[in-house]
């Protein structure tokens, strides 16, 4: 099927689920968006439906999010269910904490990816970041996917401004040293971090970039992936990931989403355009019906950040 476009002449090639809002960390910047009980959660066979009609829109890629998507008792079957559809991409963006766990049984049924995030290799700083002890489990999370052959392994680091923000060599060094790439994020407003959190703790990434373009080997941009620009140095690899009033982050995202009750979230700095799905499907409606609240949330995608 050919990918679909929206109004503004932007292919949808992912859709992320946020397969669960719940999570066994407490990290201080994350959005908590309001908690859903897990009865209330998507079923395999929810999520499956609509990866399927997804895929019929030309969808080519899934990433599962969460909350902690790992701490879904299902997580395999749902992975198992999603792979059968024969995508060109499944990945997961996770803590870390539960893959030793997971990782194995994850890749046998079709997993190709993980990011895992983590701010810190300071336990420290991660004990102050998360409210939890695990920086160990994670750090055995990371080496168990690279071992049994989840590849790309991509670290999540949010900077923090006063936290982590002179942790960026050292953690750069453990991922070339592992084959990881590291992903840069800068800190997003969310629920749970206003604008004195932000002014507190936002770190501008473009002076970090400004370094790295005139260290680098290499740089590429990643078209299709919010434009954003990867570093090649000496062997490893960085990422920076800037959505804050970045008209090109908007102008380039081919992100559809989902949230954990089952409604289609065109933008992800938007919550008043959801479009409702998976009440549709608990009403027992057919594939048109669905296929149409599919192109709704397709229709209501606009640009957060607009050029001028
Ligand atoms: N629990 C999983 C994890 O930790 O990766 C998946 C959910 S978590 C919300 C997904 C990503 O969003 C993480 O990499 C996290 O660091 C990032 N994130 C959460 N709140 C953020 C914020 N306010 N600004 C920037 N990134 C944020």
């Amino acid at each position: 099927m050919k990918t679909i476009k929206d109004h503004y002449n932007r292919p949808i090639i992912s859709l992320r689920i946020t397969i669960t809002n719940r999570c066994n960390l407490n990290c201080l910047y994350c959005h908590h968006d309001g908690m859903i009980k897990s009865k209330d959660e998507m079923t395999p066979d929810e999520i499956y439906e609509i990866c399927k009609i997804s895929k019929e829109f030309g969808v080519k890629k899934i990433r599962l999010s969460g909350g902690e998507p790992l701490i879904r008792k299902d997580i395999v079957e749902i992975v198992e269910k999603i792979s059968s559809l024969d995508f060109d991409d499944i990945s997961i963006t996770t803590n870390g904490t539960l893959l030793t766990d997971y990782a194995k049984q994850l890749k046998k049924v079709g997993l190709k990816r993980v990011n895992i995030s983590l701010d810190t290799l300071d336990s420290e700083t991660y004990k102050f970041i998360t409210k939890k002890d695990y920086l160990n489990k994670v750090k055995k999370g990371i080496l168990k996917a690279i071992n049994v052959g989840l590849f790309p392994v991509k670290i999540n680091m949010v900077l923090m401004k006063g936290i982590n923000e002179n942790e960026v060599n050292d953690m750069f060094e453990f991922c070339r040293k592992h084959g990881i790439i590291l992903q840069l994020i800068e800190l997003v407003e969310s629920e749970n971090c206003d604008d004195k959190f932000i002014s507190k703790y936002h770190y501008n990434l473009n002076t970090i970039e400004e370094h790295l373009s005139e260290i680098a080997d290499n740089i590429e941009t990643r078209k299709f992936m919010q434009d954003r620009k990867k570093y090649f140095i000496n062997g490893g690899e960085i990422e920076i990931v800037k959505s804050m009033d970045n008209t090109d982050f908007c102008k380039n995202c081919t992100r559809i989403r989902l949230t954990p009750d089952g409604k289609i979230k065109p933008c992800l700095l938007r919550n008043n355009n959801l479009v409702e799905i998976v009440s549709y499907i608990r009403k027992g409606n057919d594939e048109n019906v669905l296929k149409d609240q599919f192109r709704k949330g397709i229709t209501n995608r606009k640009p957060y950040y607009l050029e001028k």
